[in-house]
């Protein structure tokens, strides 16, 4: 066999053994051998989102979920119009619903409640965009059986706050009640703590007000949140994920919920540098058979995966969001 035939074999080899394995649909599955998984979030359609965020997540090739309050958009300074929006679901961004006005839920009637979590899918819709989950504004309503039913209606998977990590299986709960699963109600038709509805996320900029820590302060923050995943996802399972929610980003005349550019530029080089797998929240999804949350990339995990302990918890208490 001639030298040049030889060395066309084994780089054909090579592509069918480490070439598509590690590609599945665009996203790099490495994460299965490193465990590192990261979901970022963007709150409200600031303006400054696509302004300053984007140039920096285009750097690195991340893509992230935003969720937009409709009415705001074209109408209100400081947010995004449906050109940025659009642009952003085109480019391969997750783009979510965070109601129509950004308002309480549980204090609405249920005709109310329609119009702010029904006919926000449906605006997005009208810009070619399908919505797959939701935000619940002032981390309100998700307790309440009225907002939950519609929400669940519309939605495949809806987001609280604030938790520094997500268990994927729900099970992480001590207080007020232990649960196994994502199951949404219990047999005696209460609705459950954790679910595939309140999957929890954890606000940076919150985070940054109520701790008042220093720029500095807030990156090491970041740091031990993201790396709290270690002791849950190892032999290539995913069962908690930290999820980031940013709001403002580099508005200096900003008094709260902003993140700087430069620290927001750390933030992802750090996730870049240390091998995280940046996913959205559209990654994520239900199994109706095993009752737990997947990775959609991972969905061996949904029957395989192990579980995450009780009580165990991450450094941070959970401080109840009220926020933005
Ligand atoms: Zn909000």
């Amino acid at each position: 066999m001639s030298r040049v035939k030889s060395i066309l074999i084994i780089a054909i080899f090579l592509i069918i053994a480490f070439g598509p394995s590690h590609i599945l649909n665009g996203i790099n599955t490495s994460a299965a051998t490193n465990n590192k998984v990261v979901i970022i979030n963007f709150d409200d359609g600031r303006k400054t989102q696509f302004t300053y965020a984007k140039p920096i997540l285009d750097k690195y090739g991340f893509k992230a979920t935003f969720y937009i309050v409709c009415n705001y958009v074209d109408n209100k300074k400081g947010f995004m119009t449906w050109d940025e929006i659009e642009t952003l679901n085109k480019e391969g961004h997750d783009i979510g619903s965070h109601s129509m006005n950004h308002v309480h839920l549980s204090n609405l009637s249920k005709m109310n409640i329609e119009y702010e979590v029904g006919d926000s899918k449906k605006c997005l819709d009208n810009h070619g965009i399908k919505a797959t989950s939701f935000a619940y504004p002032f981390n309100d309503g998700s307790e309440d059986k009225k907002v939950f039913n519609i929400v669940s209606k519309y939605y495949d998977l809806a987001r609280i706050g604030n938790n520094p990590i997500a268990y994927l299986h729900c099970n992480a709960l001590k207080d007020p009640s232990i649960e196994r699963d994502c199951t949404s109600y219990t047999n005696t038709h209460y609705l459950t703590h954790a679910n595939t509805f309140t999957i929890s996320g954890w606000s940076h900029d919150f985070s940054r007000m109520v701790n008042s820590y220093s720029e500095e302060g807030q990156f090491e923050r970041f740091v031990d949140v993201v790396n709290s995943q270690d002791k849950y996802n190892y032999d290539g399972s995913i069962n908690a994920i930290p999820i980031i929610v940013y709001h403002r980003i580099g508005e200096s005349d900003a008094t709260g919920y902003n993140t700087e550019v430069k620290l927001f530029k750390k933030e992802m080089k750090y996730l870049d540098d240390n091998g995280f797998t940046v996913l959205t929240m559209a990654d994520l999804a239900y199994d109706v058979k095993s009752h737990y949350t997947y990775l959609k990339h991972f969905n061996e995990q949904a029957i395989t995966g192990k579980v995450a302990g009780f009580g165990e918890n991450t450094s941070s208490p959970v401080v109840t969001f009220s926020g933005n």
